[in-house]
């Protein structure tokens, strides 16, 4: 069940990439994305396309969009120079700041520029899915600004490991509902999320947390993620005085990372790494490195590479990081894959959390753990190209993890 490309095929399509021509018509990267979902859901998918051709280009929304950045998010978010890992690791360390935008990760920037359209197309309410919670925050911070009442559908199981968001989110106005189907948790959640939006499409907007999902979602997020990459290059180039040797992010659904990718995708020389949650080791179940490990299939309504058994059946994920615990990927990153501009590897929950404890230690700075996978990564790499200079995104702050590092890191230190 895998798929291979031949190389003057990967050649051709990397080409249609770095010119602008994917998704294709058809909502395609190559031969990833698309949309596989009920009958029922098309129209409303060809409402918001058609809405995201009228009004994402427009000099008003964007207008909209960059003073929303600017004066509530805190864009542009800073590159910081990282002095005591650079010397170190033996390389330069740059490290572009989404833990530092407004409620503490890159999320924000999705949320408010989908809120932003759904104001546009004149919805009347925002429906959306969160696992961790932290989508579910952005989301209700954007609808809190905006005005628009927000229902988050929040997996029953989730709702209970994630108290304190939920609190977050029901202070700035937000709906949450708890889903007790399917598994209890973020899949079961997106299903519910697309079941109330289908029963009012027009009145309803359904705002997606990362680069997944049926076409038109996986091009509007990293549309709207795209800004951290742009500014990441001008910021490179003023600060560092050229652009970087090596780009790290760390890929859950995929949204910082192709944020800060697609802007170098076409710089040849700036090699691409996206960094996945290797959990407690390869074993089925042990971990969610979709892109290291899985193979082609349809998830939430996109073909692209998943977590699944030789059946089709989706398989239990794992990993320290609940924003990187997720069977699927979005479409670009498994078609960058393939097309072999982008490496994916993966990092051990331990690993993970001893890049955090270094990272906080040297600079200052508590990373959110799924972050941590990507200076895990970025470390190895510094070794073993001395003097490079690196680009790590830095996707979140770690505020959200300390639960999680009370019986990990801090384990008998309290
Ligand atoms: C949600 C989250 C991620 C993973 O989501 P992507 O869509 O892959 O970016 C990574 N880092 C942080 C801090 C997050 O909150």
């Amino acid at each position: 069940m895998s798929l291979t490309i031949d190389a003057a095929s990967a050649a051709d399509l990397l080409a249609r990439e770095i010119r602008g021509e994917f998704p294709d018509e058809r909502g395609r990267f190559g031969p990833f994305g698309g949309r596989y979902v009920p009958e029922t859901l098309i129209p409303a998918l060809d409402r918001l396309e058609q809405g995201i051709h009228r009004w994402l280009k427009d000099p008003e929304y964007q207008a909209d969009l960059a003073r929303e950045l600017n004066t509530w998010v805190g864009r542009p978010t800073p590159l910081s120079y990282a002095p005591t890992l650079s010397a170190r690791w033996g390389a330069e360390i740059w490290m572009k700041r989404e833990d530092l935008a407004h409620t503490g990760a890159h999320k924000i920037n999705s949320a408010i520029g989908q809120a932003l359209l759904a104001k546009r197309l004149g919805a009347k309410r925002v429906v959306a899915e969160t696992g961790a919670g932290q989508h579910g925050v952005a989301s209700a911070a954007a609808c809190a600004r905006l005005g628009l009442p927000v229902t988050v559908y929040m997996g029953a199981v989730d709702i209970e490991r994630q108290a304190p968001n939920v609190g977050r989110m029901k202070l700035m106005g937000a709906t949450v509902k708890p889903v007790t189907s399917g598994d209890q948790t973020l899949r079961a959640a997106v299903d519910e999320a697309l079941r109330d939006w289908v029963s009012d499409p027009s009145g309803t907007y359904y705002l997606l947390g990362s680069a997944i999902g049926p076409h038109p979602y996986p091009y509007l997020v990293r549309e709207l993620q795209a800004i951290i990459g742009r500014e990441s290059r001008v910021q490179m180039m003023a600060q560092a005085g050229g652009l970087p040797h090596a780009v790290f992010a760390c890929v859950g659904g995929g949204s910082n990372a192709i944020g800060l990718f697609h802007p170098f995708i076409g710089d040849r020389d700036v090699a691409i790494r996206g960094v996945e949650a290797g959990g407690r080791g390869p074993g089925l179940g042990d971990n969610s490195a979709t892109l290291v490990s899985g193979t082609p299939g349809v998830l939430q309504g996109a073909y692209s590479l998943l977590l699944q058994d030789a059946h089709g059946q989706i398989q239990e994920t794992h990993s320290v990081s609940a924003g990187l615990d997720y069977p699927g990927v979005g479409p670009e990153h498994a078609f960058l894959k393939t097309v072999g501009r982008v490496d994916y590897e993966s990092i051990g929950d331990d690993e993970a959390l001893a890049a955090l404890e270094e990272l906080a230690c040297a600079e200052g700075i508590l990373s959110a753990i799924e972050t941590a996978h990507a200076f895990a990564a970025a470390k190895s790499y510094a070794k073993a190209h001395p003097r490079s200079r690196i680009l790590i995104g830095l996707s979140g702050r770690g505020d959200k993890d300390m639960p999680t590092l009370a019986r990990t890191l801090l384990k008998g230190k309290l």
